[in-house]
C-alpha cells in the first residue's frame, strides 16, 4: 500500500485536532485534558522550529551574501526585496480597505450585542491595550536603532531577527572583502552548519502531523461563547475574503512575472502555509519556508537566505490587510464620525508601518493595531472597546493572515529570484522525498 504523504497527513492531523477540541470543549474537565496533557506537544514543536530559526538565518545568509562575489548584487537585490515587499504590502491594504468599505460589516450593530463583546473581553484581552500602549511610547527611531545589535550573543538569544540579520550581512560582506584564502574556512563552516539545520527540519517536520493536532485542538478550547464569534461572521469574512484575493494577487505575481505554475507552486509551499496556519508565527514558520522555497520551488540559497528572513520580519501583507478592515469596522460600529477620507489614507500608510512593526508572532497585529487607530486620533477611551469588538475572533483570524504573509514571502523570493537569474530547477521533485528519506 502506498504510503500516505506527509501533507495529507498534516491535514488530517489538523481536522482531528479540531474536532478533538469541540469535543473535549463539551465534556468536563476536557479543557484541562487539552491544555495539560495536549497542547505541551505543540509548545515543544513551535520550540524546535524556534531553536533552528537563529542558526538557519545566520548560517544561510552569511553564506549566501559570501556567494554573492560581488557587493553590488547584495544591493540589487537588497533594493528589489523592500521595493517589492512595499508594494505587495500597499495592495493588501488597499483590497482591504476597498472590501470593509463595500461592505460595511459594522454598520448598524444592535448595541446590545456590543455590550455583550466589551464584557467578554474585560475578562479575556484587555492587557493588549497596555501592550500596545508601552510599544508606542518608543521614540520614532527606535525601530531604526533596533537593527543594530550592541552584543550579538543577547541578540542570538533574543532572536532579534533584524539584528541577526544585520550581523549576518555584515559578517558576509566582510568575508567577501577579505582574501580568499582567509575567507574560505568560514564559508565552509557556515556552509555545513546551514546543511545541518536543514536536515533538522526534514526531522522536525516528521512530527508536524501530530503537533498541529495538538496546537488546533488548543485553540478550539479557548473559544467557550460561539454566539459572539456569529455576531462577528460579515466582519471576519469579510477579512478573509480580502486575504484570499491576495493569494489570488500572489499567484497572478507568479504566473506573469515568475513564469511558474500557480497550482505547482501552492503545492511546493503547502507545508509552510500549513504550519503557519497552526502556529500563527511567520517567525516559527520561517525554517519550514526556507526549506521548501530553496529545495522545493528553486530559489537558490542567496536569495532565499536574504529575502526570506527579511520578510518573515517586516512584509506582512496579511497583517496589514487585517489592520485596515479592523480598523474601519471599529470605526463603523463605534466611531461612525472617523470614516472620513483623509483618515483612510492615513490608514493606508499606518498599516504599512504598523505591519512592519509587528513582531512575527501570535496576536502582534492585533497590538500594533492600536498604533494604527490612534495615528487617526480615535478617542482613548474607546479604545479597549474598539479592541474587545474584534478580540474574539482574533485567533482565527491570525492564522489566516499568518498563512498569507509567509505565502507573500515566498512570493516575492521568487520574483527576486526570478529577477536576478536565480530560479533553478528546484532540487527535490517530488512533495515528500526529503521526509521519505529520512
Ligand atoms: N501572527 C502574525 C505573524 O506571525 C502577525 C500578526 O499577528 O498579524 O505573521
Amino acid at each position: 500500500m502506498k504510503k500516505l504523504a506527509l501533507h495529507w497527513k498534516i491535514l488530517i492531523g489538523m481536522a482531528l485536532g479540531i474536532l478533538f477540541g469541540f469535543l473535549m470543549n463539551n465534556v468536563d474537565g476536557g479543557k484541562d485534558i487539552v491544555s495539560d496533557w495536549i497542547a505541551p506537544f505543540g509548545t515543544i514543536f513551535i520550540n524546535l522550529l524556534k531553536l533552528i530559526a537563529v542558526p538557519l538565518i545566520l548560517a544561510s545568509l552569511i553564506k549566501g551574501v559570501a556567494d554573492l562575489k560581488d557587493i553590488s548584487k547584495i544591493k540589487q537585490m537588497g533594493l528589489r526585496t523592500i521595493g517589492i515587499y512595499i508594494a505587495t504590502t500597499l495592495v493588501a491594504i488597499v483590497i482591504g480597505l476597498a472590501i470593509v468599505n463595500l461592505v460595511k460589516p459594522g454598520a448598524g450593530m444592535d448595541p446590545d450585542t456590543i455590550e455583550n463583546i466589551k464584557l467578554s473581553f474585560e475578562t479575556s484581552g484587555s492587557d493588549m491595550v497596555t501592550k500596545a500602549k508601552t510599544t508606542q511610547d518608543a521614540g520614532p527611531l527606535q525601530a531604526l536603532i533596533d537593527i543594530f545589535p550592541q552584543n550579538i550573543f543577547v541578540a542570538l538569544g533574543d532572536a532579534s531577527m533584524l539584528q541577526i540579520i544585520f550581523f549576518a550581512l555584515f559578517v558576509g560582506i566582510c568575508l567577501l572583502l577579505i582574501e580568499e584564502k582567509k575567507a574560505k574556512p568560514l564559508i565552509k563552516f557556515f556552509d555545513s552548519l546551514n546543511e545541518v539545520v536543514m536536515k533538522m527540519v526534514d526531522l522536525i517536520m516528521l512530527f508536524a502531523p501530530y503537533a498541529v493536532f495538538a496546537l488546533l485542538a488548543n485553540v478550539i478550547i479557548a473559544f467557550d461563547d460561539p454566539e459572539i464569534l456569529i455576531k462577528l461572521v460579515a466582519y471576519a469574512a469579510c477579512v478573509v475574503g480580502g486575504l484570499i484575493l491576495m493569494i489570488g494577487f500572489y499567484l497572478v505575481l507568479v504566473k506573469v512575472i515568475g513564469k511558474k505554475s500557480p497550482l505547482w507552486f501552492l503545492k511546493q509551499i503547502s507545508p509552510a502555509q500549513l504550519l503557519a496556519f497552526s502556529t500563527s508565527s511567520s517567525a516559527a514558520t520561517l525554517p519550514v519556508t526556507m526549506e521548501r522555497v530553496e529545495e522545493h520551488v528553486g530559489v537558490d540559497k542567496e536569495v532565499a537566505g536574504f529575502v526570506l528572513p527579511v520578510g518573515a520580519t517586516i512584509n506582512m501583507d496579511g497583517t496589514s490587510l487585517y489592520q485596515g478592515i479592523a480598523a474601519v469596522f471599529i470605526m463603523q460600529v463605534i466611531w461612525p464620525e472617523g470614516l472620513t477620507f483623509g483618515n483612510q489614507m492615513v490608514i493606508i500608510f499606518t498599516a504599512l508601518l504598523a505591519s512592519i512593526g509587528s513582531a512575527a508572532v501570535p496576536s502582534a497585529g492585533m497590538v500594533m493595531l492600536v498604533i494604527v487607530l490612534e495615528s487617526i486620533g480615535f478617542p482613548a477611551e474607546l479604545l479597549p472597546i474598539g479592541l474587545a469588538l474584534i478580540f474574539a475572533v482574533d485567533r482565527p483570524l491570525d492564522m489566516c493572515r499568518t498563512t498569507v504573509n509567509v505565502t507573500g514571502d515566498a512570493t516575492v523570493s521568487l520574483l527576486v529570484a526570478k529577477s536576478l537569474g536565480k530560479l533553478r530547477e528546484p532540487k527535490v521533485k517530488n512533495w515528500d522525498d526529503n521526509y521519505d528519506k529520512v
